[in-house]
Formats: C-alpha cells, sequence, structure tokens
C-alpha cells in the first residue's frame, strides 16, 4: 500500500467530497499547501537524482484543462482524466517525456466534471465512441489509494451510449471484479519478459501477477487487450519474448485466448530519460543504443527502421503460431 511522503495540496480540494476523503485518509502525513499542482517551485529546483524520492510524494489538486485528443488505435479520444503521473518507475515512462522528473502522482479531485464530459461527449455522438481514460496514469494503481475506477464504472455503467478503455502494468484489479460494468470496459494489460520488468519497470506488479489480473479480469466479463510494450532491444531480446509469448500461451485461460486482441509497441526514447536515469538510477541499464536507435526529432529516439521490421517479423511470427486467433490491433 502506497503511503505518501508528503501531500502537496490545492486549497480548493476542499472543496470537492474527494478531496476532504483524502485529506482525512492522510490526515498523519506532513502537508504543503501549493498555488498549483502544475507549478511546484521546489520540485522544479530538485536534482534528477532525487527522482525517486520526489515519487513517494502525492500531489492533489483540481484538473483545469478537460480537452480531449482525438486517437485512433483502440479509442476514439485520450481523455485526461483523474490522475497523471505514476508512483512507479519504468524507465522509459513517456510521462516524463511530459513532465520531465515532475512525473509523479498527481490526483485530481473533481471527477464527477471529467465523467459528466465523457458521458454527454458520447450522449451527442452519431457512432458509438470509446474514451481512452487512462493515458496520462494507471488506473489499476491510482485505484488503489482514490477507489477512482469503481466509482468511474459504477457512474458510467447505466450511460446508453459509449465505452471506456484503459492500460495497465498492476495486478490490484480485486476491486472492480464484482461490478457490474455491462461489457462497457476493455482493460488492456501490458506485459512484459520478466527480466525486463525486473531491470526496467520498477515498482510495477511481477508477469504472473498481471497473467493471473488477465484471467481474473475475463472470468468478471470484461474485455481484454493485451499490450506487448514496450518492446525493448536488449541483447537477448529474441529469446526473452519468445518465452514471454510461450508463457502467455501457457498462462492466459481459454477465454481469454478466444479473443482477447493484441497491441504491440516498440520503445521509444529521448535525451531527457538518459539524463534522469543516469542520475536517478546509475546502476541500471543503459536503455539508449546508438548502434540500434536514431534521432526522430525534439531529442527522442526510436529503434532504426530496419532493426524495429526485423523484429516485428520475428513477433509475428511467433504470435501467428502461438496466437494464431488473436487479433494485433497494431505494431508500432
Ligand atoms: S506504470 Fe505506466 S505510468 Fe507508471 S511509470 Fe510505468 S509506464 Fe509510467
Amino acid at each position: 500500500m502506497f503511503k505518501p511522503k508528503a501531500i502537496y495540496f490545492e486549497k480548493e480540494i476542499e472543496n470537492y467530497e474527494l478531496g476532504k476523503e483524502l485529506l482525512e485518509k492522510y490526515k498523519d502525513v506532513p502537508k504543503i499547501e501549493i498555488e498549483s499542482h502544475n507549478n511546484i517551485e521546489e520540485m522544479r529546483k530538485k536534482q534528477n537524482s532525487e527522482f525517486a524520492e520526489m515519487k513517494k510524494n502525492l500531489i492533489i489538486g483540481v484538473r483545469k484543462t478537460h480537452n480531449f485528443v482525438e486517437n485512433h488505435k483502440t479509442s476514439d479520444y485520450l481523455v485526461p482524466y483523474t490522475s497523471s503521473g505514476c508512483t512507479a518507475a519504468c524507465m522509459y515512462c513517456y510521462l516524463v517525456c511530459n513532465y520531465n522528473k515532475c512525473a509523479y502522482l498527481r490526483l485530481f479531485v473533481n471527477r464527477e466534471k471529467m465523467l459528466d464530459k465523457i458521458i454527454n461527449t458520447a450522449q451527442k455522438a452519431e457512432k458509438e465512441l470509446t474514451f481512452e481514460i487512462g493515458s496520462n496514469s494507471d488506473l489499476i494503481l491510482e485505484n488503489t489509494i482514490t477507489n477512482n475506477l469503481v466509482w468511474t464504472i459504477e457512474n458510467f455503467k447505466d450511460t446508453s451510449k459509449g465505452k471506456l478503455t484503459f492500460p495497465t502494468k498492476f495486478d490490484m484489479v480485486d476491486p472492480i471484479l464484482p461490478l457490474d460494468h455491462k461489457g462497457k470496459i476493455t482493460v488492456r494489460m501490458s506485459v512484459n519478459p520478466e527480466e525486463i520488468i525486473n531491470r526496467v519497470e520498477f515498482g510495477t506488479s511481477r508477469l504472473d501477477g498481471r497473467i493471473e489480473a488477465i484471467n481474473k479480469l475475463k472470468e468478471a466479463g470484461y474485455n481484454i487487450g493485451i499490450l506487448i510494450a514496450p518492446v525493448i532491444l536488449v541483447d537477448n531480446w529474441k529469446e526473452l519474448y519468445l518465452q514471454l509469448i510461450k508463457t502467455l500461451n501457457e498462462k492466459l485461460s481459454e477465454k481469454v485466448k478466444k479473443d482477447a486482441f493484441f497491441e504491440i509497441i516498440f520503445m521509444t526514447y529521448s535525451y531527457v530519460h538518459t539524463k534522469i536515469n543516469e542520475e536517478a538510477f546509475p546502476n541500471a541499464i543503459n536503455l539508449y543504443n546508438k548502434e540500434l536507435m536514431t534521432g526522430r526529432g525534439r531529442g527522442k529516439y526510436w529503434y532504426k527502421n530496419d532493426i524495429r521490421k526485423e523484429a516485428e517479423i520475428f513477433i509475428r511470427e511467433q504470435m501467428n503460431k502461438y496466437f494464431p486467433n488473436n487479433k494485433i490491433e497494431y505494431i508500432v
């Protein structure tokens, strides 16, 4: 259970039910009042080496911007929802590109406004829309602090239109299993070889826990997606990803294997990641490999086309062999 070292909060949260609940829940934790969750000077001034320590704090505020971003993968819109950032520290986390070393967990207490906007947008649309509510954080993790996912599903299930989806790297799914979600929720579990989880995805759930969570969610009637993401081309990547695909084949239930879909995403990395990781995790693996990677503008790197293509062919071959009936939505 996450116990924050300190809570940085906007005074306005006292006007919201969830804000009051969280202040009461953490009444013994030191508190620092802030003007804005977007700009905490004390945090901005900290060194990269303090990255992991910074993630032990919890920031609570009110979300001011509610702009939906069109998306064309597994949803129609990316929606800013009840949190951003995370207490875990995956070395490639793309939130680090957005928030730099301030990728700590921020909670937003005006959840009614955010869910109302989703429901109203769904109602007005001509077609059935799917909203990605987990693109800025991990909602299974957040739920252990706020119960927001349970609240969301309970308050969304009776709407006549719209669906919700979110990805996760965590296995604490039990609170949502008994809910009557009416088939409107797709949970997309992100997996990686155990060795990569251990060396790169600090603070997330183990592979076995994630697989067990997928099986439980399917049993509870949720739609299931599986992200093999991000694929990281470490020296023995072929062996690791083959083993991962075999393990999924062995341990996923027949129900999951019947209709789960896959998304496969290669790692992108950045100069900011390199700087933070070398100072915050000096003994960790270096994910930047100049032999394999190339720049793609604004300090970002991805795998060179020919190298990525070779890996894609290998993964597609193995997926065809072990998951011949499951759709791969995309490989990017
Ligand atoms: S679990 Fe997701 S949000 Fe959290 S650090 Fe890892 S990649 Fe980032």
